[in-house]
């Protein structure tokens, strides 16, 4: 199989994936070597319910800040984790945590349209950043914030939790080593039936993704974004052309803002079609298929939190069917974890601000061929 200089590239990140988790919890076996000190900016559905979990199970990373601008819900989450005094900011004091040594790296959980903002001052105050996909909500400011890291000489991850799991790394794998043949097509989708309210901390509050100014767009940048990444990451390659639809069905004063649903297509420089979808309209909608010339490999829930099952008809006969073992959070540690031992190790991570960016410019292209706004 010819392997382009990107293939190198990512396979060669995929090793170092491999090594970090040892890596980084060896360095956490010596017992002068202190945790990576994480503050959590937004306390929300993915911090709360996830990342903050799977740093508290994380042999190398510990909670040590949180940003929020709720007191007593932060209150109630620092008791939770055993947080010392002093270790609750709200918003308007975010800048003051370049002063507290406590703090590594900040994890930024907040709706898409304030990733940039926050970035670009954890970078000013020397912290390291772990920021949630999409990496922002403009072209412009994926350019802004990875200038910025570059400028305080700070890491930058996007949280593209999926390039960090067991069965994603499997499949990347398995097409690489030739074993499905060349890749003819893939297919994959995300989305999700979209409600206006949510209940959180048991308040019932609006769905902010419903929101252009908040959330940058529709489901494309929310979960589209996987269908999209996966199409790069098990191809290995950028596409050259690139098609989008996009659609609002539902007149129930959801959509007033936003699209409902997107579709496009891709080409790759090898040949390789995708085809993809996304929706706020509907459930069900969660997978990846690749067809390749000697074999298949199908991903069946493919993006979930939890229960991600694979399955794979190989060139040498044998078939793979395989559900997830491992539970969340466990994916959520495990980027914590890469992370930390990228800014000990002095490594950019794999999912750098440049994969965000190129999603964005990728997101950009399918939303002026639907007929909206660039982003
Ligand atoms: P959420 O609404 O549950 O949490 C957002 C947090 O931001 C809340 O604590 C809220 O109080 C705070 N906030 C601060 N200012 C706000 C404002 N003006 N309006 C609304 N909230 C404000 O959102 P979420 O679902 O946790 O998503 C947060 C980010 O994480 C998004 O960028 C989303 O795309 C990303 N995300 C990633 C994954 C993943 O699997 N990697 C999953 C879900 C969400």
């Amino acid at each position: 199989m010819k392997l382009t200089r990107r293939d190198f590239s990512r396979l060669g990140s995929m090793a170092a994936l491999a090594s970090a988790l040892p890596a980084a919890k060896a360095q956490n076996h010596s017992s002068s070597q202190r945790k990576f000190g994480w503050c959590i900016v937004g306390l929300g559905r993915i911090s709360m319910g996830h990342f903050m979990p799977g740093v508290d199970v994380s042999r190398t990373g510990k909670l040590t800040a949180l940003v929020s601008g709720h007191h007593e819900k932060a209150s109630r989450q620092a008791a939770m984790y055993n947080l010392p005094g002093g270790a609750i900011y709200d918003y308007t004091e975010f800048d003051e945590i370049a002063r507290n040594p406590a703090i590594d790296g900040v994890y930024i959980a907040l709706p898409n349209s304030m990733h940039a903002e926050y970035t670009i001052r954890a970078a000013k105050a020397g912290k390291h950043v772990l920021c949630e996909k999409p990496m922002a909500t403009s072209v412009e400011d994926c350019r802004k914030m990875i200038e910025a890291c570059q400028k305080h000489n700070v890491r930058l991850m996007i949280a593209y939790r999926c390039q960090y799991n067991t069965l994603h790394l499997k499949a990347m794998h398995l097409i690489r080593s030739g074993q499905i043949g060349k890749v003819q097509g893939i297919e994959s989708a995300f989305g999700f039936n979209i409600q206006p309210t949510f209940v959180l901390d048991g308040v019932r509050l609006p769905e902010w993704r419903l929101d252009r100014k908040l959330s940058g767009g529709g489901p494309l940048l929310d979960v589209g974004i996987y269908a999209l990444n996966a199409s790069r990451y098990l191809t290995a390659e950028e596409p050259v052309e690139i098609r989008g639809y996009s659609s609002v069905i539902d007149q129930d004063g959801r959509f007033k803002q936003i699209e409902e649903n997107d579709a496009w297509n891709m080409r790759f420089p090898s040949g390789a079609l995708s085809s993809c979808s996304t929706t706020y309209g509907a459930n069900g909608m969660n997978f990846f298929r690749v067809y390749g010339s000697k074999g298949t490999i199908e991903m069946n829930p493919a993006f979930s939190y939890d229960g991600m099952h694979l399955k794979a008809q190989l060139a040498n006969g044998q078939r793979i069917d395989e559900p997830e073992v491992r539970r969340d959070p466990v994916d959520f540690t495990t980027q914590a974890d890469y992370f930390a031992h990228c800014v000990w190790n002095r490594e950019e991570p794999k999912t750098d601000g440049q994969e965000g960016l190129r999603d964005m410019m990728l997101m950009s292209q399918i939303y002026t061929s639907a007929g909206m706004k660039a982003l």
